[in-house]
């Protein structure tokens, strides 16, 4: 199914011939129908780059018999050699690097540096999270008795069933997988649709690092895939990113028996800049955090809430960034701003547009989409924006910037909280006193003072609050929490 694209590297090609496909009991096979959905380049929506399985729900079935199967075996490796199979697998990625960026790129669309930087990423979130091989540990406590040994320790959940989406195809699976592995559960892997090529890359690598048939199964397809996953009896967590509606569906359908849930939904997120800031940093930082990735980030800057006084002077610098942000195929050097996902988050981005005009913002620059195959979006700015707004209030999706001016450090804050979501935001200051207010009072999962709402490092746990998160902290120390559960021992002697 691949197209003649020379710049295509051979191994990712000879992976897709082969394994464009699910992963079940340890053995590659097409959907139980046969029928396959398929993939394509956003930058150029008539490059058909696979077809993949269009599973049903007998293959969910046999993906989560296999996992169930595999179980009691993998739980019972020692943790340790469960860390070898991890470790083996990040260095043949980290030997096809490149390769994995380059998929990224084809199929995701985002500029190559990025992709280059998503992989890094999950690669060290992956070395990072098997390491927990040798850390996951209880406590022992002091007895009551004279005669007892008192201790904790923990035990994986069992089948866990692990659905992505589509804006960060290698990092999200990568720090998802490696934590469940780890812990010992067995894992039905279900990629997003739009991306399922960086999700079958890390797979194959985890089954040649020497993952036992069954601990890792892949089944892809769309939405009703993922429910299947989630309705199964068997499967006793689910870890979820994507949209706070899929989220809130997910929860439903586990509470009624009882399956965990970790959920890491959508965001709306606000940076502040006080009068005091250094107003070319947060320039920079904003017009990265709002426009990079074609502002398909959870963690995206989506408003700017800045102190009246300043806000004519960010709004030019921004403006005057604006034409760095060139928009066009992610595998162009110097392209910063890919196309977005596909014709409707297009269409999506655009009514919103609409919706922003009929209210009373004006458009500063962009607002429009760009002309071609691909799927661009110009950079956006919005001025003249209420908190009210549907702007300033749904998650976009796309690099549109809201400007809602304020008065004051107290304002800023009220209006930056007075969202559904709490992921992630930012303040740019000099003022200690204000940073400090800030802290306290923003309601955010992720708070940042003079950097953007966008960074995050993998040693500390990262999630939202509200409609943004529930269930546990992903990455950091809080990363193995979600995958086991607590076991306390008595022994008398
Ligand atoms: P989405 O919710 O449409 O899909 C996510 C995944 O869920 C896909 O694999 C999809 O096939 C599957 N799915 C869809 N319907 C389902 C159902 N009913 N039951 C089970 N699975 C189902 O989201 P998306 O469009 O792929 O991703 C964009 C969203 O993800 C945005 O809202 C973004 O903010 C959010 N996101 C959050 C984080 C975070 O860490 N908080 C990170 C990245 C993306």
């Amino acid at each position: 199914m691949l197209t003649a694209n020379s710049t295509v590297p051979p191994r990712l090609r000879a992976a897709l011939t082969c394994h464009s496909l699910n992963l079940i009991g340890g053995n590659w096979s097409p959907a139980a129908s046969g029928e396959t959905f398929p993939v394509v380049n956003p930058a150029a929506p008539g490059d058909l780059l696979a077809a993949f399985p269009a599973s049903e729900p007998s293959d969910v079935q046999d993906a989560v018999e296999a996992a169930h199967e595999a179980l009691p075996g993998w739980s019972a490796m020692p943790a340790p050699e469960r860390a070898r199979i991890l470790d083996r697998a990040i260095t043949l990625l980290e030997a096809r690097a490149e390769e994995l960026a380059y998929a990224l790129t084809w199929e995701e669309g985002k500029a190559i540096a990025e992709a280059r930087v998503e992989v890094r990423r999950g690669l060290d979130a992956m070395a990072f999270l098997a390491a927990e091989g040798r850390r996951m540990g209880g406590q022992t406590l002091p007895s009551a008795q004279p005669n007892m040994l008192a201790f904790s320790q923990r035990r994986p959940l069992g089948v866990v069933g692990i659905i992505t989406p589509w804006n960060f195809p290698f990092a999200i699976p990568a720090w998802k997988l490696a934590p469940a592995l780890i812990t010992g559960n067995t894992v039905v892997f279900k990629p997003a649709e739009q991306t399922p090529i960086c999700a079958m890359l890390l797979a194959e690598a985890l089954q040649e690092a020497g993952l036992p048939p069954g601990v890792l199964n892949v089944v892809h397809g769309a939405g009703a895939v993922g429910r299947e996953l989630v309705a199964h009896p068997l499967v006793r967590g689910i870890s979820f990113t994507g949209s706070t509606a899929v989220g809130k569906e997910i929860n439903a359908a586990a509470a009624s028996r009882l399956a965990k849930v970790q959920l890491e939904l959508g965001g709306k997120n606000a940076a502040i800049v006080l009068a005091d800031a250094d107003l070319d940093l947060a320039a920079r930082e904003i017009a990265a955090a709002a426009w990079g990735s074609s502002g398909q980030r959870c963690t995206a800057t989506s408003r700017l809430i800045v102190q009246r006084e300043v806000a004519e002077q960010l709004v030019g610098k921004l403006l005057a960034l604006a034409p760095g942000y060139r928009v066009g195929s992610g595998f162009d050097p110097e392209v910063k701003v890919g196309p977005v996902i596909e014709a409707s988050a297009l269409a999506r981005i655009e009514s919103y547009l609409d919706l922003a005009r009929q209210e009373g913002a004006s458009v500063a620059i962009g607002g429009h989409r760009l002309s071609g195959d691909g799927y661009f979006f110009a950079p956006t700015v919005l001025t003249g924006v209420s908190p009210v707004m549907t702007v300033a209030q749904e998650e976009i999706f796309g690099p549109v910037l809201s400007v809602i001016e304020v008065e004051s450090l107290e304002e800023a804050i009220a209006v930056s909280n007075a969202v559904s979501y709490g992921l992630s935001s930012a303040l740019y200051t000099r003022d200690l006193a204000a940073a400090l207010g800030y802290a306290r009072n923003a309601a955010t999962g992720l708070l940042h003072v003079n950097c953007s709402s966008i960074y995050s490092e993998i040693q500390l746990p990262f999630g939202g609050i509200k409609d943004s998160g529930f269930g546990g902290r992903e990455m950091g120390p809080t990363a193995i929490d979600f995958y086991t559960e607590w076991q306390t021992v008595y022994m008398q002697g």
